[in-house]
């Protein structure tokens, strides 16, 4: 029998950088992280693996902003601001924003090109002197005593480096340092079921005025193919939307499960393998379809992202977790360090289910207490975007963009006091901390006017 496990020999590993601040991930958590912490002075420093900003709304070819906007009594207004404003500016600049367009009739979002997004990202980070440190993958931890992390370990292309800092944010959406730290986390529903992953894919080529309004008919039409038997969708909730320019597409119609019809994990590499391929081979079926359709008759697959789209993995255990209930009953929090305004939005077997707070009754958007970025067990770890701490259903809705952006900038934010004040992030004083948020201009709720118009 071959030895199921081998020893690797100790080794004197190289340090990197001693940091104040480590953000690890670039999506839009660690964005809006680095930018917080280093607006406040602090050296910060981000590890990416990708060579690239934006996370799943670059690596996975999201292309779609939502979560910045709520449906207030009827009214759209963009509840997420702060560093956020800041980053689609900067987008927009360089005219890769949309205007934001309603879904479903009941909220908004707002797309955007990803070349444009990975730039205007870098150009925000140079402008705020955060260093980077691209294509190095976070592979573990060393810790100084059983609360506190040391150092992180990188894999890099010149080999295994330490990271040092003082105060470590977590923002790889998968809570891998949280993980290695020994953070408790938690995984899917109660039976470990996470929201199904998604091979995006953009069309180009595709005639706008012959396609007009297509979002609207493309589901039906696909309830229509599969009724006449001459096509198979893994999934209903179809989302096709055209991009900046009318010829091109986003397609989100895939969905990835294992032999044992539950959701692929993002976490295990032999299911993350079969999920690629098996996301590639749904976005060429759903393409056949699609060219079916009239105005996409001449279309073709331009784009498909570098990585499958992960929306569910681990969830660490803080002191409140983002619940369902927190989300339909647009709840309030006394440590609320920012809003969220998406619904529930789940992703379960062969559906994607929409549930909105009261419309227009409700000022449809739940404020995100502080105590989700805090983990339990480590005292210099902060966590935010989509591995805070939520349910699983409460994860199904403040996982996007807008509330992580809004989770980063306050962890950033409140790693930087916790160094003034000579105190873990857990003791900081939570006053001290809305107040900062607020004079960066980030909504965070409470008693905040709503602010105006989209
Ligand atoms: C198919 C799909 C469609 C979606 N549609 C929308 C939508 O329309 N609008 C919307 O707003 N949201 C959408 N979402 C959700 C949204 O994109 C994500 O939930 C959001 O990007 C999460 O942000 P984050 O910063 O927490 O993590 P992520 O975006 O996942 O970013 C994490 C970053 O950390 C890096 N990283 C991870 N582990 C390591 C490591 N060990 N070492 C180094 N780097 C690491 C990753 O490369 C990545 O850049 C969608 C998600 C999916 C999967």
């Amino acid at each position: 029998m071959p030895a199921k496990t081998i020893e690797e020999p100790a080794r004197q590993i190289p340090i990197y950088g001693e940091y104040e601040i480590v953000v690890l991930g670039g999506g839009p958590a660690g964005i809006a992280a680095c930018v917080g912490a280093a607006r406040a002075g602090r050296r910060t420093l981000l590890i990416e693996r990708y060579g690239f900003l934006g996370g799943m709304g670059t690596a996975a070819g999201v292309t779609n902003f939502c979560g910045l906007h709520a449906n207030v009594h009827g009214e759209m207004r963009r509840v997420v601001q702060g560093i956020a404003s800041d980053l689609l500016a900067r987008i927009d600049r360089l005219g890769g924003l949309n205007a934001p367009h309603l879904v479903l009739g009941k909220i908004l979002a707002q797309a955007y090109d990803t070349a444009a997004y990975k730039i205007a990202a870098d150009d925000l980070l140079a402008a705020h002197k955060v260093d980077i440190l691209f294509h190095a993958l976070g592979a573990g931890v060393v810790m100084r005593d059983e609360r506190r992390i040391d150092a992180l370990m990188v894999e890099t292309r010149a080999g295994r480096h330490a990271v040092r800092a003082e105060v470590f944010i977590d923002c790889s959406g998968d809570g891998d340092l949280a993980a290695w730290a020994g953070a408790p986390f938690e995984i899917g529903d109660h039976d470990g079921g996470m929201l199904y992953p998604s091979m995006m894919f953009r069309v180009n080529g595709v005639d706008p005025d012959r396609a007009g309004e297509a979002w609207r008919t493309i589901p039906a039409l696909m309830q229509r193919a599969e009724a006449a038997g001459t096509h198979r969708f893994p999934r209903k909730g179809a989302i096709v939307r055209p991009q900046r320019s009318g010829i091109e597409w986003r397609v989100n119609v895939t969905q990835l499960a294992g032999p044992d019809g539950r959701a692929i994990s993002g976490l295990e590499p032999d299911q993350l393998t079969r999920g690629e391929i098996e996301g590639r081979r749904q976005a060429v079926q759903a393409f056949e379809f699609l060219r079916t359709v009239p105005g996409f008759e001449k279309s073709y697959i331009v784009d498909l992202p570098p990585q499958l789209g992960i929306r569910e993995t681990r969830r660490i255990v803080g002191d409140h977790a983002l619940s369902r209930q927190d989300v339909l009953g647009c709840a309030s929090f006394a440590d609320s360090v920012g809003v969220n305004g998406w619904p529930i939005e789940a992703h379960v077997a062969g559906d994607v289910i929409f549930e909105f707070p009261p419309i227009p009754e409700s000022r449809g958007f739940n404020e995100l207490p502080y105590r989700m970025l805090l983990p339990q067990g480590v005292d210099n770890l902060l966590v935010a975007g989509r591995c805070a701490s939520m349910t699983h259903e409460g994860q199904s809705a403040a996982r996007v963009s807008g509330a992580c952006f809004a989770m980063g900038e306050a962890a950033g934010v409140a790693a930087a006091l916790s160094l003034s004040c000579n105190t873990g992030p857990g003791q900081i004083a939570v006053e001290k901390l809305q107040q900062v948020l607020k004079q960066q201009g980030a909504f965070i709720g409470r008693d905040q006017a709503v602010p105006e118009g989209i």
